[in-house]
């Protein structure tokens, strides 16, 4: 079988791995690049063309796993999408968010004239996203799925997201059937809401997520830390925006906040908004999906604190809006996580200028992202082509990372019966990769360890 990682190679979004192998061509995720331009271009180039796949395999629902489908379906992408039940669910309207943002975000360059073309176009459109949910087919757990001769895959719980699995394929080679396995994005077993992941089955070969290779995440609650943020923020009048993935952090997020409301820790009156369309219908999806769930019992259940009518979920684009007329303390979660787009970005052109607000990033922030230049320090930012002056507070917790950090993959890792003969390295940033490998080459020094670059070819 022949691999050509055409994203989240030395980079973590644009996860898109074409498999070739008996004459079938598929992919393995169809992300979008975020961040930098020369990022974001590839998106618009197909390195291949889109029609002549025959199938595509998802890891998980996020939008940089995901969000190219629409895409490969306007470039004439015909065949099925497998994915679990959980990813199939959050895909019916993140795909369609997705578009929506590239539809208004062409509107808003057009309105505004701040855009280089003209016309500016969206990179696909709600009709697109439409067809590719139409192409979603849901695939079991752990029961090997046979899409093509001599060609399986099965999936297994990955604990990074509701829905995300990670895939083992058998593939046949001249010494008989072999396996890899693609980790997707995979967690860290400490979220609050989701199960962890599962032990990986043998297989002779890995290609591992890298993100947090160099580094160690804080394995402590992040409860105490987050209540002393929101009241340092809301209890000198300010307002605390918090730009979080809409699935899967905004739920994380909220379980924290009702949990610190309930036990008195912040005020319990104080207004919290989740501003982004899909923060409903993704807190909505969570509780459609006990099994994935952990019911923990500490005082609380789930139900409660994710009851979406316990928080202000604004819907319209007027509504949000509207947040920017109310001027006194409270919480604002908003898309995209890494400021790369989304209605973050009008917040805070707003409440960056002024001292008595906070800014608060929980997640990992990419090179060439604005949310890296928020948290790096630098005082030039810039949205839409205008300087706005950075006065607030800029804080960050790394407590509510999905991700595994380098310890928790190689116990992940350990727990195959025997060691694989390869590991690929994807999804990570180079210091990020050069330390993951290290890492594993001291624990597995027979293991052959690749970092995978862009548009390379690996032989398996
Ligand atoms: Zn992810």
């Amino acid at each position: 079988m022949k691999i050509t990682l055409y994203g989240a190679a030395g980079t973590v979004t644009g996860s898109r791995t074409l498999c070739e192998t008996s004459g079938k061509k598929f992919l393995v995720d169809a992300g979008l690049f975020q961040g930098p331009k020369d990022l974001r271009l590839l998106n618009w180039t197909a390195p291949f063309k889109s029609s002549t796949l025959d199938g595509i395999i998802l890891t998980h629902a996020h939008i940089d796993h995901t969000g190219l489908l629409p895409r490969l379906v306007k470039e004439g992408y015909s065949k099925p999408i497998w994915c679990s039940k959980g990813t199939a669910a959050l895909c019916k309207f993140m795909l369609l968010d997705a578009a929506k943002l590239q539809e208004e975000d062409a509107k808003y360059a057009n309105d505004s004239g701040y855009s280089h073309h003209k016309p500016a176009e969206p990179l696909y459109t709600i009709k697109d996203a439409e067809e590719a949910i139409r192409l979603l087919e849901v695939v079991e757990d752990e029961e090997w799925f046979s899409p093509f001769k001599n060609i399986s895959f099965r999936f297994y719980r990955a604990g990074h997201i509701l829905g995300s699995r990670f895939v083992q394929l058998s593939y046949p080679t001249s010494e008989g059937a072999k396996s890899i396995i693609f980790t997707g994005d995979l967690g860290n077993g400490r979220s609050r809401l989701i199960k962890p992941a599962q032990s990986p089955p043998q297989a002779d070969c890995v290609m591992l997520e890298s993100t947090y290779g160099d580094r160690l995440l804080p394995h402590e609650s992040p409860l105490p830390e987050l209540g002393e943020i929101i009241n340092k923020v809301t209890k000198r009048g300010g307002i605390l925006l918090i730009p979080a993935f809409a699935v899967g952090r905004t739920q994380d997020l909220l379980e924290a906040i009702g949990d610190l409301q309930r036990r008195g820790v912040i005020d319990s009156q104080l207004p919290v908004y989740v501003d982004s369309p899909m923060a409903r219908s993704a807190t909505k999806a969570h509780l459609k999906f006990p099994t994935e769930l952990l019911f923990h019992t500490e005082g609380s259940s789930v139900q409660g604190p994710l009851d979406t009518d316990q928080f202000r979920c604004t819907e319209s684009f007027e509504e949000s809006i509207a947040l920017q007329q109310i001027n006194t303390p409270h919480i604002l979660i908003s898309a995209s996580g890494m400021v790369t787009g989304g209605r973050i970005m009008h917040h805070l052109k707003l409440r960056l200028p002024d001292p008595k607000n906070g800014v608060l990033f929980v997640g990992y922030q990419a090179q060439g992202t604005k949310g890296r230049v928020l948290v790096s320090g630098e005082k030039d930012f810039r949205i839409h082509h205008q300087r706005i002056p950075v006065a607030a507070e800029i804080f960050q917790l790394h407590h509510f990372s999905a991700h595994a950090d380098y310890q928790d993959s190689m116990k992940w890792l350990s727990q195959m019966p025997v060691a694989p003969k390869k590991i690929i390295l994807n999804h990570g940033e180079p210091d990020a990769l050069t330390a993951l490998k290290d890492h594993l080459l001291e624990r597995w020094p027979e293991t052959e360890i690749v970092i995978a670059e862009q548009g390379e070819e690996i032989h398996l």
